[in-house]
């Protein structure tokens, strides 16, 4: 089977609830979509919707990117899937949103083509775990009315903004917890937005939390390591973990022994993957992360997460809040736990 044309789209798409974190606010966002035709009519869907605060570039650049090369995937052979995958890997390596984009397109067409699903070629070992859904920065009572809000739709997983004044989010937490105890775990996402002693600080008056995600400056990361070890075992890296090189650096030492892979910073399944397996062999602890994305790119990243033993937390509520999308489908959401759809490819349809 080859591959006969490519399709890119460009498409902005609301939020249905606009939110804020430590450095910024998000009300709508921008997607890549492309689609990988076949001679024999299958399509092969991959999206992407980086962060050029993390990554360094925005979507708009891979966009363009992607509409730059896509002549040299045309009259390739999807069989030749490796290849076809390096021939990405290598074009853009500066370019995760491009790279994503067309990786998750290259693993759908192939497994398509194959009649498989993708959970079945990357190896599902884990059948379904539960994702949190995320609270921005927000007032107490605004906080607790979410949160009750996700609490009545079966989630139990809540990931809580946090980092922007260091006495006010230990009041939120405290609050939280007097509200609702053991009946919710609670992750912490400080987005850079603390210093060392903040952490500690929170840390010594906040026990019960499962995580704390990204608590000082990326520009600081060295300093994790000054963090009492039983700190560092809820520590997750996010801003700090965008690709495969700062994987192999911070799994040199113990900077936090947690690793929160996304799609959207590494650039795919292939990049993914390989963070996970260098995780692996240093006994870290994965979280897959998201930004806010079709289900298309959501579904790629839930099933390579569930093919890894060291997976242990979710955080795929990327396309809830998505005012529209290419594509239904792709996994079950029921009481905050997400399962993949058995279906070939990524299990999405075209709407
Ligand atoms: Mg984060």
């Amino acid at each position: 089977m080859i591959i006969d044309n490519i399709e890119i789209e460009f498409v902005k798409i609301k939020l249905t609830r606009p939110y804020t974190i430590a450095y910024k606010t998000t009300s709508s966002i921008n997607n890549i979509f492309i689609k990988i035709i076949l001679n024999n009519g299958i399509v092969g869907l991959g999206s992407s919707n980086v962060s050029k605060y993390v990554v360094g570039l925005d979507t708009k650049q891979s966009y363009e990117n992607a509409i730059n090369f896509k002549n040299e995937l045309i009259g390739k052979n999807i069989s030749y899937f490796l290849h076809n995958i390096d021939i990405i890997e290598k074009e853009f390596n500066k370019d995760p949103g491009s790279k994503a984009a067309y990786n998750i397109a290259l693993y759908d067409a192939f497994c398509k083509s194959l009649n498989i699903s993708l959970g079945s070629f990357l190896g599902r070992i884990i059948p379904e775990l539960p994702t949190s859904i995320t609270v921005g920065i927000k007032d107490i009572n605004e906080t607790i009315e979410e949160i009750n809000e996700y609490y009545s739709s079966g989630f139990r997983y809540i990931k809580i903004k946090l980092g922007d004044k260091i006495n006010y989010d230990i009041e939120r937490i405290i609050k939280i917890n007097e509200k609702f105890g053991s009946k919710i775990k609670i992750r912490i996402d400080a987005n850079q937005g603390w210093s060392v002693d903040n952490t500690i600080k929170f840390f010594n008056k906040i026990k019960d939390v499962e995580l704390i995600e990204q608590p000082i400056s990326v520009d600081d990361t060295n300093k994790l390591l000054d963090l009492p070890e039983k700190i560092k075992e809820i520590i997750a890296l996010d801003e700090s973990l965008v690709n495969y090189g700062n994987a192999i650096k911070y799994s040199q030492k113990n900077y936090g022994k947690i690793f929160n892979i996304k799609l959207m910073k590494c650039g795919g399944i292939t990049s993914g993957r390989k963070i996970a397996n260098i995780a692996l062999l240093n006994n870290i602890d994965l979280m897959w992360g998201c930004n806010d994305e079709s289900i298309i790119s959501i579904s790629a990243a839930l099933n390579t997460a569930l093919s890894f033993s060291n997976t242990k937390y979710l955080d795929l509520d990327g396309s809830l809040d998505l005012a529209k999308d290419l594509v239904s489908g792709g996994f079950n959401l029921k009481n905050g736990v997400m399962k993949p759809l058995n279906k070939p490819g990524l299990g999405v349809e075209l709407i």
